[in-house]
């Protein structure tokens, strides 16, 4: 896998940035556990940790090789989508407006909003075809939101614990908190957020505001500053939707 931080690969029509393809191999033959210090790799370099020294999962990156796993989670684009604020569906920028970033997630029937998540966020051109062919959004709506205040909140990963005799032994995977000590032997697969400050919107209203405002504009740091990126694509909106 890279070790040193690198622009990965555009996401393919159709298919979310952050899915995994049967050709990208998991591996954990380095892993290692030590008592008292939690998981580690023999060869670890800086990226496999996040900022909050949680150990990630290791994962080669190869979009678009094989098949498409849409209800795989490559652990890389998970983290950097959260980290940087990307789109989880074409890997560009999220949209941000004065109220925060756009996040859109399918309403769960009887089950209020959360305000922890796995799923990243999103730009306007793909919630909206979000909506138009995710099946599970169709069938049950989502709630769209701007969220003032995202931050890193834990990880869901696997769980271990080190044998007496040397080894580890993985059990369930499970949330975990970065301030909980326990995170230390769980190995990272998907980063979770905490929304703070959010605002439910019109998806409507923000496609009428997407039309009005500059690329540089929809994608502005939410300190309102510099733009993360040079320009929004705009030929990058897939096809379909995630379908799990
Ligand atoms: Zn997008």
């Amino acid at each position: 896998m890279s070790r040193t931080p690198t622009r990965d690969a555009p996401a393919v029509p159709g298919v979310p940035w952050i899915a995994t393809w049967s050709r990208e191999r998991k591996s954990t033959a380095l892993l290692g556990g030590r008592r008292g210090k939690g998981l580690f790799y023999v060869n670890e370099g800086p990226a496999d940790r996040d900022q909050f020294g949680a150990l990630w999962a290791r994962q080669s990156q190869r979009i678009g090789q094989g098949t498409a796993e849409f209800a795989g989670i490559h652990p890389r684009r998970q983290r950097r989508a959260m980290e940087e604020l990307l789109c989880q569906v074409c890997g560009l920028p999220a949209d941000v407006s004065d109220l925060g970033v756009l996040w859109m997630e399918p309403i769960h029937p009887g089950d209020p909003r959360s305000e922890v998540t796995t799923h990243p966020p999103v730009c306007v051109p793909c919630a909206l075809q979000a909506r138009a062919r995710c099946p599970r959004i169709r069938r049950t709506g989502a709630h769209v939101v701007r969220v003032a205040d995202p931050r890193p909140n834990g990880v869901f990963g696997v769980f271990y614990y080190p044998r007496l005799a040397g080894g580890l032994i993985a059990e369930e995977p499970m949330d975990k908190r970065h301030e909980d000590g326990e995170v230390r032997w769980v190995l990272a697969h998907q980063m979770i957020m905490r929304l703070s400050g959010v605002t439910p919107v019109d998806l409507d209203d923000e496609y009428d505001r997407y039309l009005a405002t500059s690329p540089a504009e929809r994608t502005a740091s939410l300190r309102g500053t510099t733009p993360r990126r040079r320009h929004h694509r705009e030929t990058a909106i897939p096809s379909a939707f995630t379908t799990s």
